[in-house]
């Protein structure tokens, strides 16, 4: 464990004023509106600052911490002071390669997309939230217009801005700017870094929703890392009453057990398909082909299969399996409408988040937050404080 840093709950509220601090200037500074009556002031942003401190990756293996200036909200935007933000795999490739998949880092981006925070100010057409309000942040906005985005599917909007790709900074930062419709209130019993990891369980969300995970599901999750420890204790809230988890790490399978997984398979040890687990959905979330491959042979008649986990390019089907059975196999990206289930399921405590965290940084230590999985066995999931 590194430098622990107690969850907070930090509050920002405006001085002298009840409803949202607005801001139709930049600068920050009090402005002045009513021409030919009484002079009245209309924002003032006391509590925020002109200038941030932002976590910059420059080239493949180079973040630094950067003076930037903090972001003036758009009319709908919400400004958010960033309190805890989740590192995740996407961060760690792009940190390493410098690209993932089509995305190449060609300007200075800053990454992290799992972040909570606390609001600091809304923009003048802003009407959803109240400064001071502790939130969880979706970090992707679609186009609202295009036909997915009106069929609910925005998370395949073709025009969709997501942070921490490019060119799209994300929240290894003080502060961060965020359509208002984005930006979900968490209840206080949610920890920031709880609200930041709204994110991963997110997806686990839509996994299970695109699985169709229903109440006496039999359900195989392949990978026992964040997002696979996620994704079955979000079956079990689900309905599932067979939750098994595979990983060849002891360690993440005794986690898994403890957090609600009904039976663990070392697959270092036991070949999946003698450990006769026969399930009717299997989250793949390992992201490794010959993982997947094998865990698609053991699912049931009518069984589906959602994979979650990115990793090879290419994975060979076990065909005859998936056509004899009739398996539907499909893939998720990133989430839709996920967020309030995902905040309610963490707040009853179906889901726990904050027993993933095991290591804590300041806004100085983004790389070593994004390379401590690869140094020590005992890494979950990484959190960066960015005001720290
Ligand atoms: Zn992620
Ligand atoms: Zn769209």
């Amino acid at each position: 464990m590194s430098r622990p840093y107690p969850p907070r709950a930090t509050t920002l509220r405006p001085t002298g004023e009840a409803g949202p601090a607005r801001i139709p200037f930049p600068e920050g500074r009090a402005s002045e509106a009513g021409v030919g009556t009484r002079r009245r002031v209309l924002v003032s942003r006391p509590m925020v600052p002109t200038s941030m401190r932002a976590s910059v990756l420059r080239a493949a293996g180079d973040v630094a911490t950067e003076e930037r200036p903090v972001p003036v909200p758009g009319p709908r935007e919400v400004l958010v002071r960033v309190t805890a933000v989740g590192t995740c795999g996407s961060d760690t490739h792009y940190y390493e390669h410098g690209r993932l998949g089509p995305f190449v880092v060609e300007e200075p981006l800053v990454l992290g997309h799992e972040a909570g925070g606390v609001v600091a100010a809304c923009g003048a057409e802003a009407s959803r939230h109240t400064p001071g309000q502790r939130v969880a942040l979706e970090p992707g906005v679609p186009c609202f217009t295009c036909a997915l985005c009106r069929q609910g599917r925005y998370n395949l909007c073709p025009e969709m801005r997501f942070f921490a790709t490019p060119p799209v900074d994300g929240a290894f930062c003080e502060y961060v700017a965020l359509h208002e419709e984005f930006v979900h209130p968490v209840p206080d019993t949610l920890s920031d870094e709880a609200a930041g990891l709204v994110e991963p369980l997110s997806v686990g969300v839509w996994a299970n929703r695109r699985a169709g995970v229903a109440p006496g599901a039999r359900v195989l999750v392949t990978g026992a890392g964040p997002v696979g420890l996620i994704a079955a204790q979000t079956a079990r809230a689900f309905g599932a009453t067979d939750v098994t988890v595979t990983d060849v790490s002891q360690r993440r399978l005794e986690l898994a057990a403890e957090l609600g997984a009904s039976a663990t398979v070392d697959a270092g040890r036991t070949p999946l398909p003698e450990s006769g687990v026969c399930p009717d959905v299997l989250l793949e979330c390992s992201g490794v082909p010959a993982a997947a491959s094998e865990a698609i042979g053991t699912v049931d008649r009518a069984g589906r299969v959602v994979l979650v986990g990115m990793g090879g390019a290419e994975l060979s089907l076990p065909l005859s399996h998936v056509q004899n059975f009739e398996i539907e196999v499909t893939g998720t990206f990133r989430y839709a409408n996920t967020w309030p289930a995902a905040i309610a399921l963490a707040a009853s405590g179906r889901v726990e988040l904050d027993r993933l965290v095991t290591h804590r940084y300041g806004l100085e230590g983004v790389a070593d937050a994004l390379t401590v999985s690869a140094r020590d066995e005992t890494a979950v999931k990484a959190v960066v404080h960015p005001q720290e």
